[in-house]
């Protein structure tokens, strides 16, 4: 027996060549030595079942010598979930695995024809899809200036003049280090942002709509979720499968994408306490390279890693962190450190100055933020900070027929397509902006007031085929009166009594 003869029957040396087949699909990474050694390839045979792979299919290296064809590994991983251990039938087991945090179970078929695919990895073949992609309102590769980049905003978000103008330089100043690289050898600080402000004033709309006319995906995540790698909860690279997941796997949008971090001022730190803080201080610690840039392995298709699931590597670099919070009772530091410096020597001023300001959070510093828990190293890597105004009633009121979506333009679109005109009083918009204020959920909660008024217009008018036009009235949303009715064949409407 020649060299070559006893080689081919060695069962350590070629049994790689299925599982580097199945990593060059999910990363595109093709060694092209091992070309040569699929052509020298030999017969192997299931761990378990001792078929041999030209009837099983590719087989899957478990260790040198040990490799299991995919009919095998699936059939173990389904007799693992009858016995409770994730995924299939629980019902013989009180241990449900798939409530276990970083553990589940593989659909083997993501690994080979029907599973998620990555595109665009390491630069390789573009997704097909990405042509039929309509052109984005704002191109992130010959990015508008900052004031046209607001006035785009400006169609959309009514006020937050202030924070739509930080946001469009910063996105400008950031698109513009993205595309060029470095400047003139200085690289340019990552514009990363926290923005402050209450709850309901448009801090993750005005994330949305700049991701939406960037045409970038978008992650948006809740602070409290995440925890340090190892906890129960979401740990914090999980953040990024979340935007690999938005770009539809495809690696280049990802690394270009923008990631919402909201409530990030529940992970300051607890004062007066030697416990060990999972959620807080560790937490931010551990954002730190995300936020500055880090190579991060992620799970492709999947929330959590495990041994099992193909992951890719995705650059932070370019990805831009917003990070998001109402930081309650933030005002009252930034007060005591107004009053501390105005009271000292002749300057003194009144102490109650600025119990009024309604946008005292515009005010904040630094200093402040470190006051309020948060780790200097963590605000070191969100250069920008920047605070939503606190929305009064004509805010309010704006919000509700102004922007291109707004609700009562939603509204009277949809019943136009009934033939009814609906008209909303000036006084009922702005009782409905009281209400609302009154919830103290900012703008949020103007969806579901207007919502509670509108279901019986909705459900009442398509009854009847006469009524041609509505007008709410301040009456009705307080609930002393009843919406203005007119009907087609009465002529109050010329125009639609025309029309019939
Ligand atoms: P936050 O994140 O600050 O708690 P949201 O961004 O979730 O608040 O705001 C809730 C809703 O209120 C948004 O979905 C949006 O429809 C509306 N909204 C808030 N602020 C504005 C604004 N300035 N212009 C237009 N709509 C707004």
């Amino acid at each position: 027996m020649s060299d070559q003869d006893y080689r081919e029957f060695d069962p350590n040396e070629t049994d790689n060549d299925i599982s580097d087949e199945v990593i060059e699909e999910v990363t595109g990474n093709k060694d092209s030595s091992k070309d040569d050694k699929k052509d020298n390839k030999t017969t192997e045979f299931c761990y378990i079942c001792h078929r041999p792979d030209n009837i099983t299919g590719p087989l899957i290296k478990m260790a040198p010598g040990m490799s299991v064809c995919t009919e095998c590994m699936q059939r173990t991983f389904d007799s693992m979930g009858s016995f409770g251990f994730g995924g299939g039938d629980n019902s013989k087991s009180n241990i449900d695995m798939s409530k276990m945090p970083n553990i589940s179970f593989l659909n083997l078929g993501n690994l080979f024809n029907d599973g998620p695919k990555l595109k665009n990895a390491h630069g390789t073949a573009k997704a097909a899809d990405e042509k039929d992609r309509p052109a984005p309102a704002i191109d992130i590769n010959n990015i508008i200036p900052p004031h046209k980049i607001k006035e785009k905003l400006d169609e959309y978000v009514v006020g937050q003049d202030y924070a739509k103008k930080v946001m469009s330089v910063a996105v400008y100043n950031h698109y513009k280090r993205v595309a060029t690289g470095t400047m003139d050898d200085i690289e340019i600080e990552k514009s990363n942002m926290l923005m402050l402000g209450p709850t309901g004033s448009g801090k993750t709309y005005l994330v949305r709509t700049l991701a939406r006319l960037l045409d970038v995906p978008l992650a948006i995540t809740d602070a409290t979720s995440l925890t340090e790698a190892g906890y129960i909860g979401d740990d914090i690279e999980s953040v990024v499968s979340k935007l690999l997941a938005a770009a539809g796997n495809d690696v280049e949008r990802c690394q270009q994408g923008i990631i919402f971090i909201d409530e990030i001022d529940k992970l300051a730190k607890k004062k007066n306490t030697n416990q060990r803080d999972v959620s807080g201080e560790s937490v931010q610690q551990g954002m730190l390279k995300l936020l500055e840039g880090a190579d991060v392995e992620v799970p492709i298709g999947a929330s959590s890693k495990n041994a099992m699931v193909p992951t890719t590597t995705i650059n932070t670099r370019n990805i831009l962190f917003i990070c998001g919070g109402a930081f309650p009772a933030m005002d009252e530091i930034i007060k005591s450190r107004l009053n501390k410096h105005s009271s000292m020597g002749f300057m003194a001023d009144l102490k109650d100055k600025y119990d009024d300001d309604k946008n005292i959070l515009q005010k904040v510093t630094v200093e402040d933020l470190r006051e309020f828990g948060m780790i200097p190293e963590f605000i070191g890597r969100l250069p920008i900070v920047f605070a939503t105004e606190t929305l009064d009633e004509d805010m309010l009121v704006r919000i509700l027929k102004e922007p291109k979506n707004a609700i009562i333009k939603q509204y009277q679109k949809l019943l136009e397509l009934d033939e009814v005109k609906l008209e909303f009083e000036e006084g009922a918009l702005h009782a409905i902006a009281k209400k609302a204020l009154d919830k103290k959920l900012g703008a949020r909660g103007l969806r579901s007031i207007i919502e509670e008024f509108m279901l019986d217009i909705m459900y009442e008018i398509p009854k009847d085929e006469n009524i041609g036009q509505v007008i709410i009235t301040e009456d009705y949303i307080e609930k002393k009166g009843g919406p203005k009715i007119l009907l087609r064949t009465t002529g109050l409407i010329p125009e639609k009594a025309a029309a019939n």
